[in-house]
Parts: C-alpha cells; structure tokens; sequence
C-alpha cells in the first residue's frame, strides 16, 4: 500500500522552512501531497492560484509530490487522497502545544490517522510566513527566506 503524506498549511507565503521540511520528508512517504488550506470567508495575502503556482514551481521535478487546495476539515481532505500521515514542522514549544491538539483531535476524528512531525533546522526556526509577509509589505529584501526556484519579481507587494 502506498505510503501517502498530506503536508496542509496556508503557505501564504511557501518559505524555505517549509521547502526543507518536504525535502526531509520525501525518503520516508511515497507521495506527499501539500494541501494549501483556504477559507472562503478569509483574505489571504497572496491569492490561491499564485500560492499554488509557487509551490508546484519549486517541486516541478519532484515526482513524488502533488499541490492541492482545500477548504474545510484536513481529515475530510485526507480521506479523500487516501493519506494515512499527516507531516507538519515543529520550530518551537509553542508549535508543539498547538499541534498537540490539533493532532490528538485529528486522531480521535480519524483513528487510522498519524501525524508525524519533523523538527525544524536550527537556521529555520524564525522564518514564518507571517515575518516574511511583512518583509514584503514592507518593500524589504525576502529572497532569503523563500525557496531559490522562485522569481523575487513576482514578490513585489502590487503584484500580491
Ligand atoms: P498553518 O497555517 O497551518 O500554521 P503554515 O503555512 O504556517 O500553516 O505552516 C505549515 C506547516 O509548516 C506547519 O506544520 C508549520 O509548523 C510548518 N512550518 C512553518 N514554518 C516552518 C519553518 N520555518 N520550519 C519548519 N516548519 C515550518
């Protein structure tokens, strides 16, 4: 049986935490598929389709992953691509309690279901999406923070 992965966030934007906590993951799953989270009634700050685009861009050859959107529950979302793991990053113990909960609820909805979590690189643990959002708002230099595959031009805060 195939061993598949849902890694869900909102990637608003996909940073290079994130980048390294799919690499890592890819020996131990046949396919991950990274599900970007939306809630209709919630304004991101890039749209969806960019998000998508940028993350299929960085992984365009990586056979073994998949981009998709979902709105509502990740266990509805994870019964409908088959996935038995769930992957998120840990970058402090803040994260952890949080995901403690959202694991443990997530198991109780969907017994079969395991969440496993990859602790983050050290040179990782303060990027956010958040942070670099900011950066950008901000006209300040994000390059940094962001996967080397994508173009900074399409950064700028207009073209959001
Ligand atoms: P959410 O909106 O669910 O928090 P995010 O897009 O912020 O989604 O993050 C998705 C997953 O990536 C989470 O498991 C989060 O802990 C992890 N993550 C975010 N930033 C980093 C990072 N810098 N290093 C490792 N993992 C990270």
């Amino acid at each position: 049986m195939e061993r598949i992965a849902i890694f869900p966030g909102s990637f608003d934007p996909f940073t290079i935490g994130h980048e390294s906590i799919v690499k890592r993951a890819l020996p131990m799953f046949d396919k991950i598929v990274i599900m970007i989270g939306f809630n209709s009634n919630k304004k991101s700050f890039f749209p969806l389709e960019k998000r998508m685009k940028w993350i299929n861009q960085i992984f365009e050859d990586e056979t073994k992953i998949e981009v998709k959107s979902h709105e509502g529950l990740t266990v509805d979302f994870c019964k409908l691509v088959d996935a038995k793991y769930i992957l998120r990053g840990l970058r402090t113990s803040s994260d952890f309690e949080y995901e403690r909960a959202i694991a443990q609820v997530n198991k109780r909805m969907h017994p079969e279901l395991e969440t496993v979590f990859l602790l983050t690189k050290p040179e990782h643990t303060p990027v956010n999406s958040s942070i670099v959002r900011d950066i950008i708002l901000h006209d300040g230099d994000a390059s940094m923070f962001l996967p080397q595959k994508l173009n900074m031009n399409e950064f700028k805060k207009d073209e959001a």
